[in-house]
C-alpha cells in the first residue's frame, strides 16, 4: 500500500470509463465517489446521446475481464467476424478481420454495457451520485460544485483528487484549463453522422448477416451497420458537413448541407445505398428525428494538474470512431491508471507516469482512426487495396511473429498503440513495394520479401 492509498477518489462521469474505473479502484480497496450528470439509467432508462452500439475489441475485453464483467457483457453482445462490404453495384463481400473466430469483434449496446459497469462499481463498494453535473471547481479549497439539472440546485462537495471521465465535452478539463493551460486543440473532422435503424424481419430475425459489420463505402462518404442483440441493426450514415465538388469537379458530393430533409435522404439512398433502402422502413422519420453528431479529435499537451486532477478517456483524447477504439482505449486508460496508482508512491508521480505511458498511445490511435476513415470509405473496394490485403494475410501466415496486420495489432492484441502504428508504417511500405506494378500474388518476389520482413521487423512478443 502506498501512503496515498487511503485517500478518496472523486470520479466525474459514470459513463463507460468512469464506471469501469470506479469498479477497478473500489475492487482494490480504494474509497470512490462518482458524480454523473444524467439520471440513474437503471431507473430512468438510458439517455443515449452518443452511438447506440459500439464495437468491443480485445483491449476493452481485457479491461472488462480485470473488472470481472466480461462474461456479463459478452452474453449480450453480437459477434462480428469481419466487414461485409456492400459495393455500389449491389454485390457483397465478407472481408474477415482475423484468422478465425478467436479474432473477432463484438457489437455491444452502450446502454446495457453502461448499466453492467454501474452495477459492478456499486457492487465493488463505490458510491454513485446521479443528477450531479460538475459545474465549478475550486482547486485551492478542494471543493467542487455539482448542479442537479432537474431543479437547478447547486451542491458543494469537498474532494481530495478528481478523476475526469466526463467525456469529450469535459467540464473538469475546462476547469483545469482555466487554472493551467492544457494546450487543448480540437480538430473537427468536417464530417458528421446520423443514426438510422434496420428493424427485425417479419420472422423476428436479423434482416441481413448478423455476424458482420456492414459497410457501404462510397468514396467521400459511407454507411455502416452494427447488429444489436434484439435483432436490429443501427445504421450510421457519415457525410461531409458542407457540399464538396467530387473528384472530377462535376456534381457535388452529398453532405448534411444538401441532404436536409427525409425526401433528400430517400433520394440519396435510392441512388447510393439501394440495397439498404428497403431495410430501413422509417428512413425519413429516423433521419429527421435523430440529430447529426459532430466528429472531432482532441489533443492535449497535459492531462493532469499535479496530484489534484487527471483526465482520461474521451475527456483527454476524444477521437473519430473509425477504428472502433475510443471506448477500448478509454478502458485501457482505466487499467493503466489503476496500475499506476498501485505502483507510484505519490499522486503527482502516478498521474505523470500515467500520462507519459498513455499520451503517445492515444495520439497513435487517434491518427490510425483518422486513417481508417479513408480506408473504410475509399479503399475497401479498390483493387490495389485488395491485393495488398491478400498479401498481408499471406505474410502473416509466413511470419506470424513478425508480420501482424495493423488492424489485428490494434484490435486483437494489446501491444501499445504507438508500437502498432510504427510497425504498421513499416508493413505498409513493404506491401506497397512488393505489389508495385503487380496484379496477383503469383507475381510476388517471395525471396526478396521474406528477407525484407526479417530485416525490417523484429519478432513481436506475446503480451502477458
Ligand atoms: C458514432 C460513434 C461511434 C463510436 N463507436 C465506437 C466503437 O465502435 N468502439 C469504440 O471503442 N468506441 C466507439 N466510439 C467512441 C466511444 O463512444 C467513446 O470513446 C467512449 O464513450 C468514451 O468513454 P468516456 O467514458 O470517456 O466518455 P463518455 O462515454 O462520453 O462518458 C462521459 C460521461 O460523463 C458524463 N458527464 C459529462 N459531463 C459531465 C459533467 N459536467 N458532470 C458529470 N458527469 C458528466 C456523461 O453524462 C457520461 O455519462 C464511438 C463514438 C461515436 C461518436
Amino acid at each position: 500500500m502506498n501512503p496515498e492509498s487511503d485517500k478518496p477518489f472523486t470520479i466525474i462521469g459514470a459513463g463507460l470509463a468512469g464506471a469501469l474505473l470506479a469498479t477497478l479502484l473500489a475492487q482494490r480497496g480504494r474509497r470512490v465517489e462518482v458524480f454523473e450528470k444524467r439520471g440513474d439509467p437503471r431507473q430512468r432508462g438510458y439517455e443515449g446521446g452518443r452511438s447506440i452500439n459500439l464495437a468491443l475489441a480485445e483491449r476493452g475485453l481485457h479491461a472488462l475481464r480485470a473488472a470481472g464483467t466480461a462474461d456479463a457483457v459478452l452474453r449480450q453482445a453480437v459477434m462480428m467476424r469481419g466487414r461485409m462490404v456492400h459495393f455500389a453495384d449491389g454485390t457483397q463481400q465478407l472481408q474477415r478481420y482475423g484468422k478465425d473466430d478467436s479474432e473477432v469483434i463484438w457489437s455491444v449496446s452502450r446502454g446495457e454495457l453502461n448499466i453492467i459497469l454501474i452495477d459492478a462499481a456499486e457492487a465493488a463498494g463505490a458510491t454513485l451520485h446521479f443528477d450531479r453535473r460538475l459545474g465549478d471547481v475550486d482547486f485551492d479549497a478542494r471543493q467542487a460544485t455539482f448542479i442537479d439539472d432537474r431543479d437547478a440546485t447547486a451542491h458543494t462537495q469537498a474532494f481530495d483528487t478528481l478523476l475526469g471521465a466526463d467525456g469529450a465535452g469535459s467540464a473538469l478539463r475546462a476547469a483545469i484549463n482555466a487554472r493551467c493551460d492544457l494546450g487543448e486543440r480540437f480538430e473537427p473532422l468536417g464530417h458528421s453522422y446520423k443514426e438510422l435503424e434496420i428493424p427485425p424481419g417479419e420472422d423476428g430475425g436479423f434482416r441481413i448477416e448478423p455476424n458482420a459489420l456492414h459497410i457501404w463505402p462510397r468514396g467521400a462518404y459511407m454507411c455502416i451497420a452494427l447488429p444489436n442483440d434484439e435483432r436490429t441493426f443501427t445504421v450510421t450514415l457519415f457525410l461531409p458537413n458542407e457540399a464538396l465538388p467530387n473528384a472530377l469537379g462535376e456534381a457535388e458530393v452529398p453532405s448534411f448541407a444538401t441532404v436536409r430533409s427525409g425526401a433528400d435522404a430517400r433520394a440519396l439512398f435510392e441512388r447510393d445505398f439501394a440495397d439498404a433502402l428497403p431495410l430501413i422502413p422509417q428512413l425519413e422519420r429516423d433521419f429527421m428525428r435523430n440529430p447529426a453528431g459532430l466528429l472531432a479529435t482532441l489533443h492535449l499537451d497535459r492531462w493532469h494538474l499535479d496530484g489534484r486532477a487527471v483526465l482520461l478517456g474521451d475527456a483527454a483524447h476524444a477521437m473519430v470512431p473509425f477504428h472502433g477504439q475510443g471506448m477500448n482505449c478509454a478502458f485501457e486508460d482505466c487499467v493503466a491508471l489503476a496500475d499506476h496508482l498501485d505502483r507510484e508512491s505519490d499522486l503527482p508521480a502516478a498521474f505523470a507516469a500515467f500520462e507519459a505511458e498513455r499520451r503517445p498511445n492515444a495520439l497513435a490511435i487517434q491518427t490510425m482512426a483518422l486513417e481508417n476513415y479513408l480506408e473504410m470509405r475509399e479503399r475497401v473496394d479498390d483493387a490495389d487495396y485488395l491485393l495488398q490485403r491478400a498479401l498481408e494475410l499471406k505474410l502473416s501466415e509466413r511470419h506470424p511473429h513478425r508480420f501482424v496486420p495493423r488492424y489485428a495489432m490494434v484490435t486483437f492484441r494489446r501491444l501499445p498503440y504507438a508500437t502498432a502504428f510504427e510497425r504498421g508504417r513499416i508493413q505498409r511500405e513493404l506491401l506497397v513495394e512488393a505489389t508495385r506494378g503487380r496484379t496477383s500474388l503469383d507475381e510476388i518476389d517471395w525471396a526478396w520479401l521474406d528477407a525484407e520482413v526479417g530485416a525490417r521487423l523484429d519478432r513481436l512478443e506475446v503480451e502477458a
